[in-house]
C-alpha cells in the first residue's frame, strides 16, 4: 500500500472505504461546538451503538407490560434470552455454538473456569501467566493458588527478553519443557492489553498440551479485533468482556468459550446452579443436579435481559458487517496509523506493537520517551481519548467499526506538532 501524509489522502481513504457507513451506526462523543471527538479508546469502553436503547427499551416494555410472563410472552422471551446471543458470539471468536455462551462478567468467569480447568496436585501446581498480565487476571491466578493452599509466588511469568517489549513464543516452550512437569495451567492474554501483541494461541495451546498443562485464554483485547479462531486453536477455555471492542457498554457480560472437547465431560468438578441444571426439568425443582452439556453448563444464574440487550443490539450489527471485512479494514487503518508515526521526525517515538499485522489488531501502543502523564493530559484536553499507561505509553485502538482514516491523521497530526516541541521533555502545544 503506497500511503500518503496528507489529509486530503486520508479523506480519499474514507471516501473508498465500504464500510464507513458504520460511523453513523454509533454515538460518537462530541466537543461543546459539536465537533467528534477523536475517540481511540475502543480497546477500553465501545462507543454506543444507537440502536442499543432501542434494544433495551424494548425489554423495558414487555417488562412494563408483561412483568413476570415476560419470560415467556416477551419478544424474545426472557427464559431462553442468552441463546439468542450464542451463535453470533460463537462466529466472532470461530467457536461452535456448543462452545459458546455468554454470562457474569470476565474475572468471575476465569475463576469460575478455574474451579474446573486448574485442578492442581502436590507436584503440578504452578499458573504461568505473561509478566505484563492485566492486573485482575494476574489478582485471579495469585488468589486461585493460595485458595488450593499454594504461595503466590507459584505463578510463571512468561516475560520479554532484556531490554525488549514484546513476548517471544520460544520462550514459553523453554518455560514448559523446563518446568512443565510442575505447571497446571497457562493463562495467556491472546492480546496483550499492554502492547497489542497477538500471539499464536494454536502454538500456546500445542506447547501447553505437550506437558498435560491445560490451556486458557484471556481474549478481552481479542474478541471483536482479531479472529482468534478459538475452536481450531485447540486451546481449553476463553472468556472475554463485551464492553471493550464488543461495544457492549460498561460492565457488560462476558463471553465464554468452552473446547467441544470438554463439552459431554460431566466429570470435570464445576459449581452449580439452576442455569446449568438440564433446561427441560430446570422447573421441576426438585430434580437432582444434572448439568448441562457445553458452555451452557457452567452458568449458574438466569441472566441481566438488560444487558444482553446491549450485547445483541451489538452483535447483530456484528453479524450484518462479519470479522472478515472489519479485519480487512482495521489491518488498512492501523497500517495508516503506523505509516504516519513512523512519518514524525523524532527520535523519541516508538511503537512497541509488533509490526506484522498478523501479530497484532487494531491497537498501536507508542511510547514517548521523555513523555509524562501530561502529554495525555493535553491529547484529552483537545478532546483526543486515548490511554495512557506508565511510565510513558499511549495506547491508541482505532477500530473498524467506527473510526476513520481522517481520525487517524488528525491523531498524528496533533502528535507531530506535540514533539516537534520537545525540547528535552515533552512538548507545549
Ligand atoms: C478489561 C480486562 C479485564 C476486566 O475484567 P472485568 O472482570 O470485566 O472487570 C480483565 N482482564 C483483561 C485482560 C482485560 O483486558
Amino acid at each position: 500500500m503506497n500511503y500518503q501524509n496528507t489529509l486530503a489522502f486520508a479523506k480519499q481513504l474514507d471516501k473508498e472505504d465500504s464500510l464507513s457507513y458504520l460511523r453513523d451506526k454509533f454515538h460518537i462523543p462530541k466537543d461543546k461546538n459539536g465537533k467528534d471527538w477523536l475517540y481511540f479508546t475502543g480497546n477500553s469502553l465501545g462507543l454506543q451503538p444507537k440502536s442499543t436503547k432501542q434494544y433495551i427499551n424494548q425489554e423495558l416494555e414487555d417488562w412494563a407490560n408483561l412483568g413476570v410472563e415476560g419470560h415467556f410472552e416477551a419478544r424474545n422471551p426472557w427464559l431462553n434470552y442468552h441463546e439468542l446471543l450464542t451463535e453470533k458470539m460463537a462466529k466472532i471468536v470461530g467457536a461452535k455454538p456448543i462452545e459458546t455462551v455468554v454470562m457474569n462478567t470476565l474475572t468471575t468467569n476465569l475463576h469460575l473456569l478455574m474451579v474446573s480447568f486448574y485442578r492442581p496436585t502436590k507436584t503440578k501446581y504452578k499458573i504461568v501467566i505473561e509478566s505484563d498480565a492485566f492486573p485482575s487476571d494476574r489478582y485471579a491466578v495469585q488468589s486461585q493458588l493460595k485458595f488450593h493452599g499454594f504461595s503466590e509466588n507459584d505463578v510463571i511469568e512468561w516475560k520479554p527478553r532484556a531490554g525488549e517489549e514484546l513476548l517471544h513464543i520460544e520462550d514459553l516452550e523453554t518455560i514448559v519443557s523446563e518446568q512443565g512437569d510442575e505447571i497446571a495451567l497457562l493463562l495467556i492474554g491472546g492480546v496483550n492489553y499492554y502492547t497489542g501483541q497477538f500471539l499464536d494461541l494454536k502454538q500456546i495451546a500445542k506447547i501447553g498440551h505437550s506437558k498435560n498443562c491445560v490451556v486458557g485464554i484471556d481474549l478481552a483485547h481479542g474478541a471483536g479485533n482479531i479472529q482468534p479462531n478459538l475452536h481450531d486453536s485447540g486451546v481449553d477455555f476463553a472468556a472475554w468482556c463485551t464492553y471493550k471492542y464488543l461495544n457492549s457498554g460498561p460492565g457488560s457480560l462476558s463471553g465464554v468459550f468452552v473446547h467441544e472437547k470438554h463439552a459431554k465431560n460431566r466429570d470435570l468438578p464445576r459449581f452449580a446452579g439452576w442455569w446449568n441444571h438440564n433446561k427441560a426439568t430446570r422447573f421441576n425443582m426438585r430434580k437432582p443436579f444434572d448439568v448441562m452439556e457445553g458452555a451452557e453448563g457452567w452458568q449458574l444464574s438466569n441472566p441481566p435481559i438488560l444487558s444482553m440487550a446491549a450485547i445483541k443490539a451489538s452483535l447483530d450489527l456484528f453479524e450484518e458487517v462479519g470479522m472478515d471485512a472489519l479485519r480487512e479494514k482495521s489491518e488498512k487503518l492501523t497500517g495508516y496509523f503506523e505509516f504516519l508515526i513512523n512519518q514524525i521526525d523524532s527520535k523519541d517515538i516508538k511503537i512497541i506493537t509488533p509490526k506484522n499485522p498478523k501479530e497484532r489488531g487494531c491497537q498501536l501502543s507508542i511510547q514517548v520517551k521523555n513523555a509524562d502523564k501530561s502529554l495525555h493530559q493535553k491529547l484529552t484536553a483537545n478532546h483526543i481519548i486515548t490511554d495512557w499507561r506508565e511510565p510513558d505509553v499511549i495506547r491508541c485502538a482505532p477500530t473498524p467499526m467506527y473510526n476513520t482514516f481522517e481520525d487517524v491523521y488528525r491523531i498524528v497530526e496533533f502528535l507531530s506538532l506535540a514533539l516537534s516541541k520537545v525540547k528535552g521533555t515533552h512538548a507545549e502545544v
